[in-house]
């Protein structure tokens, strides 16, 4: 997904080990990203780039005119079916393959309004039924989606607007008495009622005040720091040749403050799983739901009501406004090329478009200096010492003031000494040049370079076009630029996650979800790239549209470094694992304190991979043969057997797992108690396949409306999520909050206002007061506390 497609990368691949041992050691030698970049590029020959496009033509990114009728159909059947949310992404696809201002996109937009009723989405339905008559709804149709519009107008008790549109529609009917007899009168009846429904709404809100304004007011950084103005001011930006770049506590921190809030600098939406390339007729037109299906290509915002780009079928926006925008900053160039892209991967595409958008920063100066800076030979200047994690500018700290070089202390800064979410400081961002392969650096150049390639014949074939040329000239600058780029995301990539919910099977009707976080797109955060990694971090991320807000999650004290993990966390993955993983992606080696801990205590695993003596139940311990630790008990048994035993257990609940999702629940339960049953004799309660157990039953009985079973299990499979990630953390929330959904529907009061108040502390601290699920907990007691006694 990052890199390019296995076919050009393979391809790349395999060009250079053909190439002569004479160049291949002038491109690894190289001083500087321009000569790599030079040297490679001079070698992409025309043959390479039929090969990329025969690659990039397998995406279907452009307008299909064949396609929104079939789209329409497909979306027909999932609306009888009253899968609303299938039937409205079926729409959206079939809107984004049809032309502006044609019958396919107008009645795409009618159907979806329709569905978009069905789900309460008022105000989105209006929206489309005002798009549906902008693109040339069929006159004969009108009266059926102006008395949607009138019942959303009501329900939402926009009455005086809905008053008019009745009024508007009757005249209308007066006007042509064309309307066949039987339609008339039902038109009629239906008028009727809807008049009774305003009266009757008119009434009520002349007795009831307005409604409750909103509680939470979004919570922002406490006071602004004036060094980084994302950040907090009580976090302080340092540098010193170990670390490199990073942030401190300037004093002491509370768990849940807020320390960094950042808008991403550029973003990339993750185009989710890709069709495969070159499929057949028979499937051209893919029904499988994608990111890009439900969030905005450019704010990342989750809707059911997209809006495509006018050019091509991949990009659809939550607004127009958005898409306007979109196309303003980048989109204008990169629309033509929405297979070349999806071809080379999401890196290649940030690169682009973080150019792109530095030209709006006046950026370009930057850019152009790139070219002296890289001939004086600092652009790969090799690490001397031992790279603990650094994000440590290699260019020295120089910043460009009315034309005059100043020495600022910490690279990426202004003359002022101020770090901001600017081009200049994604600039400074380490490409780490020197540790990628050379093979690797020949792939992101020649990628580089056959994409700026596709812009200048882009440009060309329009040599009027709106937008300046802004690569013909310098084609070989922002070529450095991009690749540049592209080796700094190794390190410096964000990936941008949200907390999709899905109703746990069979309980769609009852509200219980389980959560899962996903990711929804690439990005590029100086700011949060000035963090360093702990595999125990003190900090929490989370995301809301692109917007990254960083939380201490625990208590930080003053002086204290703040850390974030770059993914390999301690209580997900073994130290040699995490160990190996920074050193591949992020070429440092992992001192923090958990990692020297594990290093030295190497046989005794965890809690949640321990195994329990068969006899007596006390823990197993030692190497490849496992004796028991009780000292009265002789047992012994050999890991081998024990991990053979557990990976029998992990399929069967897999097998388990499948059964529920089938709504087999009765026998997907007696397979889960069978394999506890089994479970108890060898594994410790605080396993995690244990967990998983006890976390399948209680979906189980949740999905056979036995709240009091399905929580009994989730209070099991709990103490496993605290034993593994630790109470505080948000794993932790999540179950509580699936737990409170439990408690709640069973209406356990005392069980699920107490879970709640749980859920809350953990989450606040991890997400804030305005995140979804605070606001759910919060309507969960309020809604409790109302009730009246039973
Ligand atoms: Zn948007
Ligand atoms: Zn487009
Ligand atoms: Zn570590
Ligand atoms: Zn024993």
């Amino acid at each position: 997904m990052d890199l390019p497609v296995d076919e050009w990368k393979s391809y790349i691949f395999q060009k250079w080990s053909l190439l002569p041992k004479s160049i291949q050691d002038t491109i690894s030698t190289a001083d500087t990203l321009k000569d790599i970049f030079l040297h490679s590029s001079s070698l992409l020959q025309p043959e390479d780039e039929t090969f990329l496009k025969s690659l990039a033509s397998g995406y279907l990114v452009g307008k299909d005119p064949n396609a929104p009728p079939f789209y329409r159909e497909e979306g027909n059947k999932k609306f009888q079916k009253k899968d609303y949310v299938g039937a409205t992404v079926l729409y959206s696809k079939g809107i984004s393959h049809a032309r502006p201002h044609t019958a396919d996109i107008s009645l795409c937009y009618a159907n979806r309004s329709a569905a978009l009723f069905y789900m309460d989405e008022y105000e989105m339905c209006l929206k489309d039924i005002t798009r549906a008559q902008m693109h040339g709804y069929p006159e004969s149709l009108q009266p059926k989606v102006t008395l949607r519009k009138v019942e959303c107008l009501v329900t939402l008790g926009r009455l005086q607007e809905a008053g008019q549109t009745i009024r508007d529609l009757e005249s209308n009917f007066a006007a042509k008495p064309t309307v066949a007899a039987a339609q008339f009168q039902i038109l009629q009846r239906n008028l009727c009622r809807l008049k009774m429904k305003v009266q009757e709404r008119e009434r009520l809100t002349a007795t009831f005040p307005t409604t409750l304004t909103k509680i939470f007011e979004d919570m922002d950084l406490r006071e602004v720091n004036e060094q980084i103005p994302c950040a907090s001011s009580s976090v302080s930006l340092c540098m010193d040749p170990l670390r490199g770049r990073y942030l401190i506590a300037t004093e002491d921190i509370l768990p849940g403050e807020l320390l960094v809030k950042e808008d991403a600098f550029v973003s990339v939406l993750n185009p989710g799983e890709r069709p495969p390339l070159h499929q057949g007729l028979a499937s051209k037109w893919d029904t499988r739901v994608t990111n890009g299906d439900l969030y905005c290509h450019r704010c990342l915002t989750h809707t059911l009501a997209m809006v495509p780009c006018d050019g091509c079928s991949y990009a659809k926006y939550c607004s127009h406004e958005c898409m306007q925008q979109a196309w303003g900053l980048y989109h204008n160039r990169e629309c033509p090329l929405g297979g070349l892209l999806l071809t080379l991967g999401i890196f290649c595409h940030v690169a682009l478009r973080a150019t792109l958008l530095a030209r709006f920063e006046g950026a370009s100066k930057v850019i152009r200096k790139l070219s002296s800076e890289i001939s004086n030979k600092d652009m790969c200047s090799p690490e001397s010492e031992t790279p603990v994690h650094t994000l440590r500018s290699d260019l020295g700290g120089e910043s460009e003031e009315n034309g005059n070089i100043v020495q600022t202390p910490v690279p990426g800064c202004d003359v002022n000494g101020k770090y901001e979410n600017n081009y200049n400081a994604v600039f400074h961002l380490l490409p780490h040049t020197e540790h990628h392969s050379p093979e690797y650096k020949f792939l992101c150049a020649l990628s580089v370079s056959a994409l700026c390639r596709q812009l200048e014949a882009a440009d060309s074939s329009k040599p009027d076009a709106a937008a300046p040329p802004i690569l013909c000239s310098e084609l070989s600058t922002w070529g450095v630029a991009m690749l540049k780029h592209m080796l700094q995301l190794q390190c410096n990539a964000q990936a941008i996650t949200t907390i999709q919910q899905t109703a746990l099977s069979g309980s769609e009707e009852n509200n219980v979800t389980n959560s899962r976080q996903v990711r929804l797109a690439t990005g590029i955060f100086p700011v949060v790239s000035l963090l360093n990694h702990s595999c125990s971090p003190n900090t929490s991320m989370s995301f809301v549209s692109t917007v990254a807000t960083v939380r201490a999650s625990e208590k930080i004290a003053k002086g204290q470094e703040i850390l974030h993990c770059y993914g390999p966390h301690h209580s997900r993955m073994a130290v040699a694992d995490r160990q190996q993983k920074l050193r591949a992606q992020y070429f440092f080696d992992c001192s923090c304190p958990v990692c020297q801990k594990e290093k030295h205590r190497a046989t005794v695993g965890p809690r949640w991979e321990a195994f329990c003596c068969g006899r007596c139940g006390a823990l197993l311990q030692g190497g490849d043969v496992l004796s028991c630790g009780s000292t009265s008990c002789m047992e012994s048994v050999s890991r081998d057997h024990l991990i053979s035993r557990v990976q029998d257990l992990q399929r069967q609940v897999g097998g388990a797992q499948k059964l529920l999702g089938n709504g087999q629940l009765e026998q997907a339960i007696q397979l889960l108690l069978g394999c506890r049953h089994d479970a108890e004799s060898f594994l410790s309660p605080e396993h995690s396949v244990v967990g998983e157990m006890e976390d399948a039953l209680a979906q189980a009985y949740a999905a056979l409306g036995d709240w009091q079973k399905s929580a009994a299990h989730l209070q099991k499979s709990l103490q496993v999520v605290e034993a593994q990630h630790g109470p505080s953390s948000v794993e932790m929330g999540h179950e509580l909050f699936k737990l409170a959904q439990l408690f709640f529907n069973g209406f356990a009061i005392p069980e699920a206002l107490n879970t709640i108040e749980r859920a809350e502390k953990v989450l606040l601290v991890h997400y804030g007061p305005c995140s979804d699920e605070i606001q759910e907990l919060q309507k969960m007691k309020s809604c409790l506390l109302d009730s009246p006694p039973i």
